[in-house]
């Protein structure tokens, strides 16, 4: 483990609460791998003060940070700067200190997931139809990426109609739908936490889906979810939330120190930390 000197770059990672959080393991690893002389620390910060927390950014000369519950939407509207993302999102991720005391928010979700999408299943949004369960955050953040990633067609499939609708508004080609649009996607996405809540329940019917669908629960752990192992069981191509996870961390990681991600050893630092 590098020792920290003076001349150590930090990046942290703020949220509430913030000591489960698997960042600071990540991308310790992740400049470990580099050889960078940075260091990851996680910071909890209260409900109404992502602007004090950017603040810090801008005058202890941290290099950036990752960003989670609950200033992910504070913290895109504080920045000085916006990713076309974030201003399609209204929420960010990561932030990024770009010089003059000057701090830019990105939305590194939906591109992690795009990449996770290809790293396990070598598939890509391009020319498809994508089936997303939810519109939290993280469907939000799949709806907008595989729009911009070329998809036909986006079905938003939600218990909320409101939520369905601005998920859906986010792109020309989103439409809201039901359980049952399901059959005619290319890519089924969970965006709901139901695997994470409840060990049983599952986001929809596993029979709804066919052999030659590609099925990502979001979802990650140390074991797949219900839906998965089902879907898995009976031949189906299903991938569980670790390679978006991996992918996100990774694009931070990038934005921050200008450097590749060194994808295999994040990945490591994540299945040992779940
Ligand atoms: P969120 O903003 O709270 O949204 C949750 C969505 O799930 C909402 O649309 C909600 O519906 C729906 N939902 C919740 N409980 C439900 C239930 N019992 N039945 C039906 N629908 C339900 O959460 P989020 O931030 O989008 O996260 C969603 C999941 O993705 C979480 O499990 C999270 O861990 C995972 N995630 C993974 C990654 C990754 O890197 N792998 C990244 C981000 C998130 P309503 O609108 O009707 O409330």
């Amino acid at each position: 483990m590098t020792v920290a000197s003076a001349a150590t770059t930090v990046a942290a990672v703020i949220g509430d609460p913030i000591t489960h959080s698997l960042s600071p393991r990540i991308h310790n690893a992740a400049f470990a791998a580099t050889g960078l002389d940075w260091v990851f620390v996680a910071l909890p910060v209260p409900a109404g003060k992502a602007d004090a927390a950017l603040d810090g950014v801008r005058h202890l000369g941290l290099a950036g940070l990752s960003v989670t519950m609950p200033h992910k939407d504070a913290v895109a509207v504080a920045a000085d700067e916006r990713s076309p993302a974030v201003d399609a999102l209204g929420a960010a991720n990561c932030v990024v200190a770009v010089g003059d005391g000057r701090v830019r928010a990105e939305n590194t979700d939906g591109v992690g997931f795009v990449a996770g999408l290809q790293d396990d299943a070598g598939v890509s949004p391009n020319d498809r139809r994508v089936a997303v369960l939810g519109a939290g955050g993280a469907a939000r953040a799949v709806v907008d990426a595989v729009a911009r990633a070329g998809a036909t067609e986006v079905i938003v499939v939600n218990r909320s109609a409101t939520r369905a609708e601005a998920a859906a508004a986010l792109a020309p080609i989103a439409r809201v739908g039901t359980i049952d649009d399901v059959r005619d996607a290319d890519i089924v996405v969970n965006a709901t936490p139901i695997g994470m809540l409840a060990d049983s329940a599952m986001p929809c019917d596993p029979g709804l889906i066919t052999r030659d669908q590609v099925v990502v629960d979001l979802v990650y752990g140390p074991q797949p979810t219900t839906w998965v192992r089902a879907l898995r069981r009976t031949g189906h191509e299903a991938h569980d939330g670790t390679s978006m996870l991996v992918h996100q961390a990774a694009a931070a990681f990038t934005l921050w120190t200008g450097v590749e991600a060194p994808i295999d050893a994040m990945r490591e630092a994540v299945t040992a930390g779940v």
